[in-house]
């Protein structure tokens, strides 16, 4: 609410009750006037018959003689009439207008004696009269002691309700002048005193009167105060999380500073090409394919490692280089890694023990010391690449994925103040999974040096929770969902990752019915061809053989299927120094030659192999050609190619066969949900997915596409970021306030 719609509630309420007041007030008045008009009325009629009474008893009966007396009574412009009876009720004389109901006989009776001790008494009443009321009163006139009888005077009443009005009228006015005033000095009196409060409450927010009595209400205000922020956030802005949406909750939180992002993979590679050409490639990466969009919005530095072969060519002297080429709008800083720290940090503890470790692929992790030194140390090489990126001291810095579970600790060493977000992109293992590794305990002590800990799913936060518990000497706080290890406190947190919505690459694509007829002339197929398609890096978490064997099963239950279904796999080679990787690059060429052997003829191959790297433009051409995609991992943090898939077909066409093992499973329910190793069950989704009516497949993606719209990488980002700018205003605001911040002191 309003400083005025609250003064002017105030200022209301202030003159409903001052009018209450006021109506029971000249009711008081009212008939305290009239009380004192009645006797001012009786005290006339007394004077005027005094004043004539020597006169009356003089002339006493002669009625022409009284009847001129009575009229120069009735002179006064108040008394209408008057008559005088005689002792025996008997009128002696009247001025023209005397009223014949108030007779002698009639007002007599209230006069005389009603005994021979009593004496004659005056007597006055009200009556009406058609003009209106009329004051009627009874004088006795006596000649030594002794009455010789009465005068009546009847008296105009209307100036009493005249001058009762007019009082009324003064004192309604009075009172209204009194309630304006006193409404204005309140509030006056009442913005003053909220104004010294709040200078006093700003003064103790800013610590500079850290009274400790006002410090509980103190906490109690900020807590309020960030939740009304938070909701009039999301009232506020409502509807869906935009780049603008994001730009500006980044603006109010961070007021222009710089975010800096930790990982391996840059989102703009530079490779020389032969001839000296230098070309961007955008890496097959879900990483990269989430946060490039939110950097764009929200600009920043993004510290990796230049692995392209002209990366050094065409950053600065410091490794800068700005992006995106031709519309830049934020900074990465180059790494310069040696092929031994690549190998030890990357190709060895990173994805030949890590990766293997999370993933439930049946591939057994390597650990090597050596290995483990260069992750250490290449951790640290970033650790301080990010301090000398930083603004602040309390920067805000999002740390992503597996290759750098020791920064956390080494940032927050170096900027005890910073908000750290750790973000694992890939599955977090059970804790008896996790014993495997010989430095669990120091990835673990890594992560926790973070502010926030972020998984794409719950069930990944309730594995690291086991692992903490099983490892660390660390209390954890299952109502706040967070650790207190070595008095900081970690919060953990799920956030499931997303696309950009609408996403560039897909607005970019030609009309689906344009690209089915290129990639279907590319591929040498006819019109007619049911088209399956996979994309992914080669991974052996990706199940890609698995998919092949789907494939095969599927002609082998549908025999209708054979000569009409084609499956294509873009399949961009990936980490192929390490032994597994090339291993897998050779097991799925066998693979899908075997199938193509089985089933191909007359030209037809049921599968189609595209092993190299292909750029999102034509990545999104297939995605629109197919009429199937399918999604095999055999454990999967999140999987974007689904997410992709999905924001591609604006046409809302296409079947999605998704791996139940894929953090996307649990978002995109109307996919066809399999399990990978059942080919039975893999291989019949294909062909129910080959058949879907159009109707069908228009409801499932018009619901997948409506739940992306809403849940896409802006939302991710801005939740995420919102909660670090949140628990950096309280850092914050504990530090002024002399207090241990939340962080610290571990509630
Ligand atoms: N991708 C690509 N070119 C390829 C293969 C894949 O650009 O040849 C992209 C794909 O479009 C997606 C990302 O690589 O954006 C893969 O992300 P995902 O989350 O599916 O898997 P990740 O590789 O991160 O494990």
């Amino acid at each position: 609410m309003t400083g005025m719609s609250r003064a002017l509630r105030f200022t209301v309420a202030l003159v409903l009750g001052l009018g209450l007041l006021t109506w029971a007030a000249s009711l008081i008045v009212s008939s305290t006037t009239r009380d004192w008009f009645m006797k001012d009325v009786r005290l006339r009629g007394q004077l005027a018959v005094n004043g004539a009474r020597r006169a009356l008893v003089a002339h006493w009966p002669d009625a022409r003689a009284v009847q001129a007396i009575l009229s120069e009574i009735t002179r006064d412009e108040r008394i209408m009439a008057a008559a005088a009876c005689s002792a025996g009720l008997e009128q002696v004389a009247a001025t023209v207008a005397y009223p014949d109901r108030f007779s002698c006989e009639r007002i007599g009776v209230h006069v005389r004696p009603r005994s021979p001790r009593e004496r004659w008494a005056s007597w006055t009443s009200v009556d009406s009269l058609p003009g209106g009321q009329v004051h009627v009163s009874a004088i006795p006139i006596r000649d030594d002691g002794s009455a010789v009888g009465f005068v009546v005077l009847v008296q105009d009443m209307s100036y009493v309700g005249r001058r009762e009005a007019k009082t009324q009228g003064f004192l309604v006015g009075a009172f209204a002048i009194l309630a304006f005033s006193a409404s204005v000095l309140t509030v006056l009196a009442a913005r003053l005193s909220w104004r010294g409060w709040t200078r006093q409450m700003r003064d103790l927010l800013r610590g500079e009167s850290p009274r400790p009595e006002f410090q509980p209400i103190l906490r109690d205000v900020r807590d309020l105060v960030e939740r009304l922020v938070a909701e009039r956030e999301q009232e506020g802005q409502g509807g869906a999380w935009t780049p603008e949406r994001l730009k500006q909750t980044l603006n109010r939180h961070l007021h222009g500073e710089r975010i800096v992002v930790v990982a391996n993979r840059e989102p703009y590679i530079d490779e020389l090409r032969e001839g000296g050409e230098v070309v961007t490639l955008h890496p097959a990466s879900g990483l990269v394919t989430a946060l490039e969009p939110v950097m764009r919005a929200c600009s920043g530095v993004w510290v990796a490692h230049g692995s392209g072969s002209a990366d050094r060519q065409t950053a600065d002297e410091r490794g800068h280089v700005r992006v995106p080429p031709g519309e830049e709008s934020y900074v990465v800083r180059r790494v310069w890694l040696s092929p031994e720290e690549e190998r030890g940090y990357y190709y060895g503890f990173s994805n030949e023990g890590l990766w293997p470790l999370c993933h439930l692929a049946h591939t057994r992790p390597i650990f090597k010391s050596d290995d483990w030194r260069h992750y250490e140390n290449v951790n640290r090489r970033f650790a301080e690449t990010v301090c000398e990126e930083v603004d602040s001291d309390d920067p805000i810095v999002l740390v992503q994925d597996y290759h750098f579970a020791l920064a956390p600790r080494l940032i927050r060493e170096r900027l005890p103040r910073a908000t750290i977000l750790a973000f694992w992109h890939i599955p977090w293992p059970n804790s008896e999974r996790l014993g495997i590794c010989p430095w669990r305990t120091q990835l673990l002590d890594g992560l926790l040096g973070a502010s926030i800990v972020g998984f794409h799913t719950q069930m990944h936060c309730n594995n690291f929770v086991d692992a903490v518990d099983r490892y660390l000497e660390a209390r954890i706080d299952r109502e706040l969902i967070g650790f207190v290890y070595q008095g900081r406190s970690t919060l953990l947190r799920a956030y499931p990752i997303s696309i950009e919505w609408p996403d560039h690459w897909a607005e970019s694509a030609p009309p689906a019915a344009e690209c089915r007829k290129s990639v279907l002339a590319d591929l040498g197929l006819g019109p007619e061809a049911l088209l399956g398609v996979g994309v992914d890096r080669l991974d052996y978490t990706k199940g890609v053989e698995e998919r092949f064997l789907a494939v095969e099963r599927a002609l082998e239950l549908h025999p209708d299927l054979v000569g009409r279904f084609t499956f294509v796999q873009l399949a961009a080679p990936s980490r192929t120094l390490i032994d597994r990787y090339r291993e897998l690059n050779e097991r799925v060429e066998r693979e899908a030659a075997r199938i193509n052997e089985r089933f191909g003829k007359d030209g037809y191959r049921p599968i189609i192999l595209k092993r190299v790297h292909h750029e999102p433009p034509a990545v999104f051409r297939y995605y629109r050609a197919a009429d199937v995609c399918y999604v095999s991992s055999l454990h999967d943090g999140m999987n974007l190619v689904a997410k992709e898939f999905v924001s591609a077909r604006e046409d809302e066409r296409g079947v999605l066969v998704l791996s139940h093992f894929t953090g996307a499973a649990r978002e995109l329910t109307e996919a066809l949900i399999v399990n990978p190793y059942d080919l039975d069950e893999a291989g019949e989704a294909l062909a129910v997915a080959l058949r879907m009516s159009e109707i069908e497949q228009r409801d499932r993606m018009r619901a997948m596409r409506r739940y992306l719209a809403e849940f896409n990488v802006y939302r991710w980002a801005g939740r995420m970021l919102g909660d670090a700018a949140r628990l950096r205003r309280q850092d914050r605001l504990a530090i002024r306030l002399g207090i241990h911040a939340p962080t610290e002191n571990g509630t």
